[in-house]
């Protein structure tokens, strides 16, 4: 009974995480997906009348460790009320020229403000702790029969940037670090030529066991393992992400272009964390040309670690000696 109630509480929690995810890239409707329960002949899932148009989403399937699964639908709608149209500039500075980043705007209540982690470096650490124990021994997909090591991510609990790629190699699987073989390397002098060390930043990727040959992860595998990076996101609070390479891309902001449209543009995750794909270090030991706007990239990153942090036009309540807030 006692496993039960947890596979619950562990399914509402990862739902809850998505949820705030997908919220912030203007996802306004979530269904369960209809089981195959209607009478032949009839459609298994009824429209609701005057329902808007989808104009995208995604099926999201959770497995639980005895291979049990369930399965939701998220879906993307179009407004029903036109929205207030924000500052030409400012969409541009914040979402390029990506139509769905430009509508998750205009959906936006406001406009959310970075602001840094509260917790110390051992509540944050504690945290991480607590997560890579809930993966555990992950049977959660198929990449789990050819990992040797499963590799979490490193680095500092109060990393105000974070490096998201797309999963371990051969060196990481054989270490069960991240970003540790020729790309790594390559990795860390960016980092060092940024002006900081590979310390003061988190390093992780979004799928946490080795693809066979090094493959491309499949959708279904980002989504039952990016989960852990929304969290891993959540708990370090980062003010910068940078996407390295198009898959954690695509998991991050849920758009599928190629790197070369949206590289060096700046996003917004629900957090207010600025994120920004660029090319990932490997593919810049392939083509050696690419070095160089995957610097202008970085260089735009400075710039904006160097500004002070916006201050919070709505922070959050106090909280009081007796419990309340005010
Ligand atoms: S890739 Fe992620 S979800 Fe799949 S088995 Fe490894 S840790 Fe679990």
């Amino acid at each position: 009974m006692s496993d039960v109630r947890e596979d619950v509480l562990l399914l509402v929690r990862d739902l809850q995480t998505e949820l705030r995810v997908l919220r912030g890239l203007g996802v306004r409707v979530v269904k369960r997906q209809a089981q195959p329960e209607s009478q032949p002949g009839e459609p298994s899932v009824k429209k609701p009348e005057n329902a808007a148009p989808k104009i995208g989403g995604r099926k999201t399937t959770y497995q639980f460790g005895d291979g049990r699964q369930a399965r939701w639908e998220m879906v993307m709608q179009e407004r029903e009320a036109k929205p207030t149209k924000a500052p030409k500039g400012r969409q541009a500075q914040l979402f390029g020229q990506g139509a769905r980043a430009e509508e998750s705007l205009a959906q936006a209540p406001s406009k959310p403000v970075w602001q840094p982690n509260p917790l110390s470096a051992e509540e944050v650490q504690a945290k991480l702790d607590e997560l890579r124990q809930e993966i555990g021994d992950c049977t959660r997909c198929r990449l789990h029969t050819g990992r040797n090591n499963l590799v979490f991510g490193a680095g500092s609990p109060k990393a105000t940037l974070l490096f998201a790629g797309e999963g371990p190699g051969r060196d990481e699987d054989r270490t069960g670090k991240p970003f540790v073989g020729r790309a790594g390397h390559l990795l860390d002098k960016i980092i060092e030529a940024m002006g900081l060390k590979r310390e003061d930043t988190y390093i992780c990727n979004v799928i946490k066991c080795r693809p066979p040959e090094n493959r491309t992860p499949q959708d279904d595998e980002m989504r039952t393992c990016g989960i852990f990076l929304a969290r891993q996101i959540e708990i370090i609070r980062p003010r910068h992400i940078v996407c390295l390479g198009s898959t954690a891309a695509k998991y991050l902001l849920q758009i599928n272009q190629a790197m070369g449209k949206i590289r060096g543009r700046f996003f917004e995750h629900s957090s207010g964390a600025r994120i920004l794909p660029t090319y990932h270090p490997a593919y810049l030991l392939r083509n050696a040309k690419a070095k160089k706007l995957v610097w202008e990239d970085l260089q735009k990153v400075m710039g904006e670690i160097k500004q002070p942090v916006e201050e919070d036009p709505n922070p959050p309540p106090v909280p009081l000696r007796s419990g309340l807030t005010s």
